[in-house]
């Protein structure tokens, strides 16, 4: 083991989904934190690059990983196999390499987690994981499962009732503090209970209340910004005890996985591939890809992501991956350059990424999934969706905000910032407060 030169220490990792950079001279001006404020002004929190696309379970992963998305193998909430077009949501068990938790674990540091995406069904780790974003239910959750009945005295929950909060804007009102309360509570609970080694907890509702309140937080309403100050106080009040607790041996990390702006519209790319001719379906209402008749040459799945639809990836796929592929990448990346929002003349397709040029995937090629080969980046205020029935090419959505790329931030233990920082960083720095050797890729392959 590689002990650094620094004395070991613990490592609390505080997670605010969807918190942007570009967010805080706002919060300060609303008077949201003054812990983050605080820690803002003293130049301690820094932008930092995320995942593309920046998807909670995607970028979360690569976090967990260090690693870029083509590497750990989530791409989006939804994917589908080399073997067939219905699409399945990947978790823990479609990551292709092992994450931070069962490296420490594996060394013999204690490890606490809870409510970060990407990690459900929990793995086995020397410690306590509970699993987030996108766990079905609380008792398939839990790792050991002895945890479930504290968990449950806490009135833990995985999140909120989404469509419930789709419905009415009561309903998010008393859903948001009450489950954060109750995770905090949690949190807290556990944090107390043992010195861990690297205790992380991630906070969704962040993410949660942006999805629909942005705009309106813009624009000032009475409701949004009660809402944001309720929120962001009982994250203020949770971050002063944590702060309190530190000492010399112990590290500090706050970061997000992505920026936030406000949602103008939905794009309905798959859509706008019929219309192009680029796509059909074999049965006209087909509500997913398995309806996609053999000579389609692309199709895509939200958010951006462009898939060809190559002979050997796909089951049915006709292009073949040579020159024709080339120049098929080339014309699609040019005509979406140029989709206009006919009501505004807005662009609506910022560029178009190559991912061959994003992710490095040298000696990880065999996914067992199809990984992107473009990826759609929208300009801000449009959403790319994946929805393939209906013919209108922009749409409304209940949410008045939207993941913007890149734009998130970064608290490391009061560090200056010396270096361009990703979230796949992230990992290699807690190592490094750890006092204990780097995840590298011998020990990474699994
Ligand atoms: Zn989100």
């Amino acid at each position: 083991m590689i002990v650094s030169k620094s004395p070991r220490k613990h490592v609390i990792v505080v997670a605010l989904d969807g918190v942007p950079f570009s967010f805080f001279p706002a919060l300060k001006e609303m008077n949201l934190s003054p812990v983050l404020s605080s820690l803002y002004q003293r130049n301690g929190i820094h932008p930092m690059t995320t995942t593309l696309p920046p998807v909670s379970s995607v970028a979360w992963a690569s976090f967990l990983t260090g690693l870029n998305p083509g590497v750990h193998g989530i791409t989006g909430f939804v994917d589908r196999r080399l073997d067939g077009y219905s699409p399945f949501v990947p978790t823990a068990e479609d990551l292709q390499v092992s994450t931070i938790y069962q490296h420490l674990s594996r060394i013999g540091l204690r490890v606490c987690s809870i409510g970060v995406p990407a990690t459900f069904p929990p793995a086995p780790i020397n410690g306590i994981l509970v699993s987030g974003f996108l766990a079905p239910n609380l008792e398939r959750s839990v790792y050991p499962k002895e945890e479930i009945e504290t968990l449950k005295s806490f009135d833990y929950k995985l999140d909120i009732d989404a469509w419930s909060a789709r419905r009415s804007d009561d309903s998010l009102i008393a859903q948001l503090p009450k489950t954060l309360s109750a995770r905090i509570n949690t949190a807290s609970h556990y944090l107390n209970k043992e010195n861990w080694d690297l205790f992380v907890f991630h906070i969704l509702e962040t993410d949660r209340l942006h999805h629909f309140m942005w705009r309106q937080m813009m624009d000032k309403e009475s409701t949004a910004l009660d809402l944001f100050s309720v929120l962001y106080g009982q994250i203020d009040r949770f971050l002063q005890t944590v702060m309190e607790k530190l000492s010399e041996e112990t590290a500090l990390i706050i970061l997000s996985d992505h920026g936030f702006t406000e949602l103008k519209k939905d794009f309905y790319l798959n859509r706008w591939l019929i219309e192009r001719g680029y796509l059909s379906l074999s049965e006209q209402n087909a509500t997913n890809l398995s309806g996609i008749a053999p000579g389609s040459k692309l199709f895509s799945m939200a958010p951006g992501r462009i898939y060809l639809h190559l002979e050997g990836k796909t089951p049915n796929g006709t292009i073949l991956n040579d020159q024709n592929a080339e120049s098929l990448r080339k014309e699609i990346s040019e005509s979406l350059e140029n989709v206009h929002d006919p009501e505004t003349g807005s662009k609506v397709i910022q560029k178009v990424v190559d991912m061959r040029e994003e992710w490095d995937l040298t000696g990880f090629d065999n996914s067992p999934l199809q990984l992107p080969d473009l990826i759609a980046i929208p300009s801000p205020g449009y959403e790319l969706k994946g929805e393939l029935s209906g013919s209108d090419l922009f749409g409304n959505d209940r949410f008045s905000g939207m993941h913007s790329y890149g734009d998130a931030f970064v608290y490391l233990n009061g560090e200056e910032k010396d270096e361009k920082l990703d979230i796949t960083d992230i990992q290699e720095r807690i190592c490094s407060f750890l006092g204990v050797q780097q995840m590298n890729e011998e020990s990474n392959q699994t």
